[in-house]
Order: structure tokens, then C-alpha cells, then sequence
């Protein structure tokens, strides 16, 4: 007698009203009636097995079809002797049903990349799922090997290492013996975060992270149309044209509108603007802005921008090359050590900045 199993049902779009149907007992009598001999279902998927001799499979779709008027069942049947249902593949064997792990053809095996700015736990949570499938899934010992050898290779397209992840997977498990009450929640940015969450290692706060660095906002900054950076906001220098004295000057809004205010300056002869000042006093020209305004960071407005703003006044003062009030400028331990260790620091181009937000 041949044994013709399994099939798989399909409801698209419409498993709330599946479920909301509440016509589990329907369901019971309709397998029953047709002698189906095993029914799976998760979430939009159904897996029926059942006998050829017993039961024509179209009916049985037609009754399902007939459950709800909004509801479309589709049927795929196996092929050549096996059939995948959501993440296994089932094969018919004269031994009786053989499982090996299935991947869809689309799937792309990215995982969150071991050099990518996020937490060990997050990077090892898709690992671990990979450890317990690979562990709990009944597969035969070919297919294990097969599933351990697909695993190493998307662990080294990610720049893993494939061992430490097995030690990973354990040292976990021994973790959870201790007993902590309450969550506190981190954002990562970083090995820093790790300091300070270590200072809760010996109290009943168990620690959770979250992180900026998401594929949606990645992809979200992608897709932006390339802005021009004088649209942007930060820190920026000014250049006097004949004598190359500088002029940094920070601001919240973008660099455009803050020039503007730099030529109206020189127009009206504010004696307060010291960049115009130093045109006026000194009968130097003024050029356009995309000749003399340099963008030296890109940042919000912030504790951020004035740091970075002090910072290049100082630098430039100490080179003697400033135009910014003398009095602003004091001697600062910090900078100097900045400018001591790498004369360039603090000139990042303002594209990369972007880049790190
Ligand atoms: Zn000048």
C-alpha cells in the first residue's frame, strides 16, 4: 500500500479569521471525515499527512475552502519524495521520515557581523538558535554533519570564529542559574557600555541592550538623497582669503543660513562680528562660501558641538592663527594633550561623521 504524505495547505493573508473562527471542532470533524492522519499547523501553514487509499486531498481542500468564504487555501504536494515545511525539509525513505533543516532560496545567511558595533548577547542570539535547532531537531547524522558544515560557513561569512560560539552556547546555559530581579536597559555603543554595565555584576539587576545601530535606520539613511553638507549643521571655519587667518564658529542650524549672517555682518559692519571685523579692520575680501567656509563636523546642537568648538578656537589660537575672541580661549589640559598626540585630530571630513550617526 503506498503511503502518500504529506501536503502542505497554505492560507495566505487571512489566518486572524482563521483563528478567530473558532472552528476547532469544525476542523476536528472535517479530519476526521476525510481520515487524515496527522494535521500541523503554525501560524499561516498546515501540514496534513494521509493515506491515498483513504482520502482525496482535492476534497479535503475544497471543504477547507468552503470554512470561510474570505479564507483561500492553496495546496503544495511533494516532490520527488519530500516536502518542506517552515524551517524543515521531510523525506520519504524506506526507513521512514528523514528531516534535514531547510532554507529558503532567498536566504541570505546574514546575521549580525562579528565586527558590527552591537552586544555579544544580541550578536549570539541567531547563533544559539542555530546551536538548539541543530541540537533538538531530529536530523539524521549526514544531515547533521551537512547543518554543522552550513552553520560554519555563515558563521565565517559573518567573521566568526566557529569555535568559541559552542562554548558560548554552554557558558549561557550556566548563567541562568542566578537569581536577578530587576532589568535595567543599556544602549550599546560600544566596549565603554560594557564597563559600566559590569558594575552590576554582583547585584540582582540583570542587564539588557538596545542599539542605534539597526538595519532600518541604516537603510533609512541610505535611501536619503545625498544632502549637501552646507545644508547641515556643526562646526566651521572660516578663511580670510588674504591672510588665511581662521574663524570657527558652531551652529545649530544649517551652514548656509550661518554664512548668510556672516556676509549681512560685513554689510551692516557689526562691530561685534569678529570675522567681519577682521575683513573691515584689515581692508581683506570676502569670497564665496564654498571658497573660504570649511566644514570641520557635522553634529547636532549640544554639549558635543560647543566641545568641538572650543576645541579648533584653541587649536588655532595656539598656532596664532585665529580671528575668534582672545578671551574665549584658555589653557585646556585636554586639548593640548589632543593636539599634542595627533596634530590632525578633530579634522575628521564631514562625510564620515555622517556616517557614524
Ligand atoms: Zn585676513
Amino acid at each position: 500500500m503506498e503511503r502518500h504524505f504529506p501536503i502542505v495547505l497554505f492560507v495566505v493573508n487571512v489566518i486572524l479569521i482563521f483563528v478567530s473562527l473558532n472552528n476547532l471542532v469544525i476542523i476536528h470533524e472535517l479530519l476526521k471525515k476525510h481520515r487524515i492522519e496527522g494535521y500541523f499547523r503554525y501560524v499561516d501553514d498546515i501540514l496534513v499527512v494521509y493515506n491515498d487509499d483513504n482520502t482525496n486531498i482535492y476534497n479535503v481542500l475544497e471543504d477547507f475552502n468552503n470554512l470561510a468564504p474570505k479564507l483561500k487555501f492553496t495546496l503544495d504536494e511533494e516532490q520527488n519524495n519530500q516536502i518542506s515545511f517552515l524551517d524543515i525539509t521531510i523525506k520519504k525513505d524506506q526507513k521512514g521520515l528523514l528531516f534535514e533543516v531547510y532554507r529558503k532560496p532567498s536566504t541570505t545567511d546574514i546575521i549580525i557581523p562579528n565586527d558590527s558595533c552591537h552586544p555579544i548577547e544580541h550578536k549570539t542570539a541567531a547563533i544559539r538558535y542555530y546551536r538548539i535547532r541543530l541540537d533538538t531537531y531530529r536530523l539524521t547524522p549526514e544531515n547533521r554533519k551537512k547543518e554543522k558544515e552550513t552553520i560554519r560557513q555563515i558563521l565565517a561569512n559573518n567573521k566568526y570564529d566557529a569555535h568559541p560560539i559552542e562554548m558560548l552556547h554552554r557558558k549561557r546555559r550556566q548563567n541562568h542559574n542566578v537569581q536577578k530581579q530587576k532589568w535595567a536597559k543599556f544602549t550599546y555603543i560600544g566596549k565603554e557600555t560594557r564597563f559600566i554595565t559590569k558594575l552590576f555584576k554582583d547585584t540582582n539587576v540583570r542587564i539588557t541592550f538596545t542599539t542605534n545601530n539597526t538595519i532600518g535606520k541604516r537603510l533609512a539613511m541610505e535611501q536619503k538623497t545625498p544632502q549637501c553638507k552646507y545644508d547641515k549643521s556643526g562646526v566651521y571655519q572660516l578663511t580670510c582669503p588674504n591672510c588665511k587667518m581662521k574663524y570657527t564658529g558652531q551652529t545649530g542650524r544649517p551652514f548656509t543660513v550661518r554664512f548668510q549672517e556672516h556676509i549681512r555682518d560685513l554689510k551692516y559692519n557689526n562691530s561685534r562680528a569678529k570675522f567681519a571685523q577682521h575683513l573691515i579692520d584689515n581692508k581683506h575680501a570676502i569670497r564665496n562660501m564654498e571658497d573660504i567656509m570649511e566644514i570641520v563636523h557635522v553634529t547636532g546642537k549640544g554639549k558635543k558641538l560647543d566641545a568641538l568648538e572650543s576645541f579648533h578656537i584653541y587649536k588655532e589660537a595656539k598656532a596664532r592663527n585665529q580671528i575668534n575672541d582672545k578671551l574665549m580661549v584658555r589653557g585646556n589640559e585636554l586639548f593640548e594633550t589632543i593636539i599634542q598626540q595627533d596634530p590632525c585630530e578633530g579634522c575628521t571630513a564631514p562625510q564620515q561623521q555622517n556616517t557614524q550617526k
